[in-house]
């Protein structure tokens, strides 16, 4: 059976979203910069962060052979640095959009690709039929169809009555569109919605996974040490979360489950923080008490914990958090 309504939803996410910069001159490897950035970070902040990142690497080549600080330095502010690193390993591996291709459509398992983004480097880079299932894309088809459906429920969906479309990119980014802006997770703005005269649910589908994760609280513990102008920092280990960053040495309050951070009880210190500054880690709210010291001797034993502990200057490659405190202390303190 022939769905027209999905032409309707073409038709409206050409005209308000066929802008955004990742949509204009597409190429393979266009395609893969914006959806490596795209997974897990919004639109609005892609938006900032795409066009500076192809200033700096226009091509396959140009990402190859950067130094990997380099990269990060582009990628900071979007988070998940681990799909930096990986962009960064298939740009070296790919060299040229044409040998991307031909990886792309072989056997061998090409770091960082999994199905999703393989469907959407096909459907939205190369224009082939394929569907790209993201969370927006199973909870649209799935409000659509009245039901919450496993990926090959809505691959048969797709193959059925979505495949005959000629235009499988268009297609899959309206999708997403509309994920994103209308069928969102927290609400469905039904009378707004081009899928309305044929979506069984109209938003009221109680059995879709649609609420967000509880963020838990957690309690950070942060050092900051000065010696002739350097800060205290270490590097974090690889497989850890901002891998290869240097962050201040980090305690996690009274939760020793936190295997990101040493764990510190709560009165250890013995002081007050001199300020805190809240942050998020994924689905973490964190509150930062940033402890200035002087005296090492009272954490001693909890810095034996950390590999790779110097002294790094200002201008180092630090993690976000930790570079507005030190630019905070700085602030506070004058240090130059
Ligand atoms: S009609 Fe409502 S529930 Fe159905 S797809 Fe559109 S926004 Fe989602």
């Amino acid at each position: 059976m022939h769905h027209p309504l999905f032409q309707s939803l073409i038709d409206w996410s050409l005209t308000y979203y066929h802008s955004l910069p990742w949509r204009i001159n597409r190429t393979l490897y266009t395609t893969l910069v914006s959806e490596m950035m795209l997974q897990q970070t919004t639109v609005a902040t892609v938006d900032k962060k795409f066009q500076a990142f192809l200033l700096l690497f226009p091509e396959w080549a140009d990402l190859a052979r950067a130094h990997q600080d380099q990269v990060m330095s582009a990628w900071r502010g979007l988070g998940y640095y681990q799909r930096a690193r990986r962009l960064h390993q298939l740009a070296q591996i790919a060299q040229s959009e044409d040998h991307f291709k031909s990886l792309l459509s072989g056997d061998k398992k090409l770091p960082g690709i999994g199905l999703y983004t393989k469907s959407a480097l096909l459907s939205i880079g190369l224009n082939q039929p394929a569907l790209a299932i993201d969370a927006n894309i199973r909870r649209v088809l799935s409000r659509y169809v009245g039901k919450e459906s496993t990926d090959q429920e809505l691959w048969a969906f797709y193959e059925k009555h979505l495949k005959e479309y000629t235009q499988p990119r268009e297609l899959n980014e309206a999708l997403m569109d509309l994920g994103r802006v209308v069928c969102t997770a927290k609400k469905a703005l039904c009378a707004h919605c081009p899928l309305q005269r044929g979506c069984v649910s109209q938003g009221v589908l109680s059995d879709v996974k649609t609420q967000l994760k509880e963020k838990k609280d957690i309690t950070l513990v942060r050092l900051l040490v000065v010696k002739d102008n350097k800060i205290l920092g270490y590097k974090k280990p690889q497989g850890y979360w901002l891998e290869g960053y240097l962050e201040l040495p980090t305690f996690i309050i009274d939760d020793f489950d936190f295997h990101q951070y040493v764990g510190m009880n709560k009165d250890h210190l013995g002081c007050s923080p001199n300020f805190t500054i809240k942050s998020t880690i994924t689905h973490h709210r964190v509150v930062n008490q940033i402890y200035h010291l002087e005296d090492l001797s009272v954490v001693k034993d909890l810095l034996d914990d950390f590999t790779a502990l110097d002294y790094y200057p200002l201008d180092a490659l630090w993690a976000n958090t930790s570079m507005k405190m030190i630019r905070r202390m700085r602030w506070e303190t004058q240090i130059s």
